[in-house]
Parts: structure tokens; C-alpha cells; sequence
């Protein structure tokens, strides 16, 4: 399952995070994936609640998944941000320019990214 190795990958980070800050607790988990990061924001949820599960520092923490808005640069006009609307969003490489209508665009696919990271942290 892919989101199983994901959301380990994303658990094995947060630990390093948490030794940084000499955290206590994991409460909450933001993470922003791309529309074509290959996911189902359900079942990388499950794998995480599998994942924690005897993880003292993770226990009653939550995962959320945001997903983030597609980005093109065109090769023509050089525009950069996001596609015309009239592209096709299924279909990742049919973007539109919406400067000159170009259809000759590179998308920036944004790999899945962890914004937030909510910790209990003791005071000294
Ligand atoms: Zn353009």
C-alpha cells in the first residue's frame, strides 16, 4: 500500500522534529499534498492511525491532508501560477496558459509537503 510507506515516511519525520524541540506530545500533523500526488487522503489517514498505534509521543494525534492548488509555468509567455480553468484538471498535462493560451506548460507538481506539526512542548 503507498500510502502506508507515505505516511511512515511522514511519522519518521515528525520524530526528528520532535527530538528537535524536545516535544513531549504530537497533537496534529498538516500536510499538503499536490492534485496528482498519487493519494487517497482516507487511506494514508488509516496507515497513520495504524502507524502511531504504541507510539507514546503520537497517541490521540490526527493527520490532515490539504491539498494544494495546481501550478503551471508556461514555456511561451513564461507565466507562472495557476491554470486556466478551462484545461482539463484530470488530466495533469493539459493545462492551459491562461496569459496566451498557450498548452505548452510545465506543471509544478509539489510533492507532498509537511506544513504544520502541532507539539506539546514543556516548559523549562
Ligand atoms: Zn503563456
Amino acid at each position: 500500500m503507498h500510502e502506508y510507506s507515505v505516511a511512515s515516511a511522514i511519522v519518521d519525520q515528525v520524530k526528528v522534529i520532535v527530538e528537535e524541540h524536545k516535544a513531549t506530545q504530537v497533537k496534529k500533523i498538516i500536510v499538503t499534498a499536490s492534485p496528482y500526488d498519487v493519494i487517497i487522503p482516507e487511506l494514508l489517514v488509516e496507515a497513520y492511525g495504524i502507524i502511531i498505534h504504541g507510539l507514546d509521543k503520537f497517541k490521540d494525534s490526527t493527520l490532515e491532508i490539504q491539498i494544494s492548488k495546481a501550478e503551471i509555468r508556461c514555456i511561451d509567455c513564461d507565466y507562472a501560477g495557476e491554470p486556466d480553468e478551462k484545461g482539463d484538471p484530470e488530466f495533469a498535462y493539459n493545462f492551459i496558459c491562461p496569459e496566451c493560451g498557450s498548452r505548452d506548460t510545465h506543471v509544478n507538481m509539489k510533492n507532498l509537503t509537511i506544513e504544520t506539526v502541532d507539539l506539546v512542548i514543556p516548559d523549562n
